[in-house]
């Protein structure tokens, strides 16, 4: 399989963590950054509450978190847990009893909000049996449901709000002999959000789940969660991830693993699709030929980068980094392998031989595509945006510049 240049993962220097283990999936250490997700159905409606887990895994999650509100919910896991393609998280709140009763569905994860279980003891009885089972405990601190007392001594819920409460929480923990945690801190607020886990990460070596809670729908959620997100990983800080959007969960599992694969940070799985903003040079509706394009690889495993270009006088050029794309000519589409023209095909057919082209250079690679490029293809193409440029005119003004530099080079002479 040719492996092209956009699935070569960028390195960032990663802050060094604990490995913990959810289930099959490792978190922290040196494992890939994992996205995460959350279930909308009702726990207990076993089949619709599997059949979204399997959507999730499919749109990218590795691991789904359930909620864990009520004992029939709790006997839901017990079926949903050893159905699932990825590991499940229990999520809890208010109940320690309900993280007894999900420990007991075989989960293979738990998720406490220290803001609503206070009491240590109950605390302690969970780490205890979570302990003797090895499975994870997420301290999952939330900026919206912090302690109170918390809150009346830091004057609201500033990062050392939100870190102290996740230390003492540890701490619970700790004294039980149980150090399989992984802690999050979010906040609603980007910048605030960011403090409190630079924060936190100075001060522990457990991993860490990244967020910005109660984003909200997108465009907004998306913005806000990928500004957090991204900050913090840049900085080599965060384990695992999810983003919290007001909408089909299934765009926040895609999401994620879109964002960990623009970062470098996971493999390119799916088609990476550029294109250009289109400007009055266009010679084509971009805007539809590019949504056309996003439909028809919506479903490829494709691992290319795939650019969609208005115009054939800059296209190729503005996008020979992609591993393949089409530039409109007058009623023509150029189709073009790392910016050199294949093949020429008619307007209507642009989506369908990109897409066909993609196939066949995933398959075969970039040598072996350019050596089955139709001839004459080049020429063809060079001379229409030759004529173009002519007709359209010089938007890039090269043909100024060159008598410009020309004549500086004489004058030095
Ligand atoms: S590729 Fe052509 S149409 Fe697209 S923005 Fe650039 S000049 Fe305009």
């Amino acid at each position: 399989m040719y492996l092209p240049y956009h699935c070569r993962a960028m390195s960032f220097t990663r802050r060094k963590t604990r490995q913990i283990s959810v289930g099959s999936v490792a978190v922290g250490g040196d494992a890939p950054i994992t996205v995460q997700s959350m279930t909308t159905t009702k726990t207990h409606e076993v089949d619709d509450s599997l059949a979204q887990v399997y959507s999730l895994h499919g749109a990218g999650a590795d691991i789904v978190r359930i909620t864990c509100n009520t004992v029939e919910a709790a006997e839901g896991l017990a079926e949903i847990v050893p159905r699932s393609p990825v590991p499940i998280i229990a999520d809890i709140h208010f109940q320690y009893r309900l993280a007894l009763a999900a420990l007991e569905a075989g989960v293979d994860g738990l998720r406490l909000n220290p803001g609503n279980i206070r009491k240590p003891d109950q605390i302690r009885a969970v780490a205890r049996e979570a302990k003797d089972r090895a499975i994870p405990i997420r301290v999952g601190v939330n900026a919206g449901s912090l302690d109170k007392e918390l809150l009346a001594k830091h004057g609201g819920p500033i990062p050392e709000a939100l870190v102290e409460s996740a230390l003492y929480e540890i701490g619970l923990l700790e004294d039980e002999g149980f150090d399989l945690i992984k802690i999050s801190v979010k906040h609603s607020n980007v910048p605030l959000m960011v403090a409190s886990y630079q924060l936190l990460s100075r001060k522990v070596d457990y991993p860490l789940h990244l967020g910005v809670t109660e984003a909200g729908p997108p465009p907004g959620g998306l913005i806000k969660s990928v500004a957090g997100i991204s900050t913090l990983l840049l900085q080599g800080i965060g384990d695992t991830i999810r983003f919290s959007l007001t909408t089909d969960p299934v765009e926040e599992a895609k999401a994620g693993r879109q964002l960990l694969e623009y970062l470098g940070l996971r493999e390119r799985r799916g088609v990476d699709l550029i294109a250009c903003p289109s400007c009055g040079r266009a010679e084509v509706d971009v805007f539809k030929v590019a949504q056309d394009a996003q439909e028809a690889f919506e479903k490829e495993k494709l691992p290319i980068q795939v650019a969609v270009m208005g115009c054939v006088v800059n296209g190729p050029g503005e996008a020979r980094e992609a591993d393949i794309g089409i530039a409109a000519g007058r009623g023509r589409g150029h189709l073009f392998i790392k910016g050199q023209v294949v093949r020429v095909v008619p307007e209507a057919e642009m989506v369908d031989a990109l897409l066909d082209e993609a196939r066949k250079l995933a398959e075969e690679g970039v040598e072996a595509r350019l050596a089955a490029a139709d001839a004459g293809a080049g020429e063809e193409a060079a001379e229409e945006a030759a004529l173009l440029l002519d007709l359209r005119g010089d938007i890039n003004h090269t043909a100024e510049r060159k008598a410009a530099v020309a004549e500086v080079v004489q004058a030095g002479e």
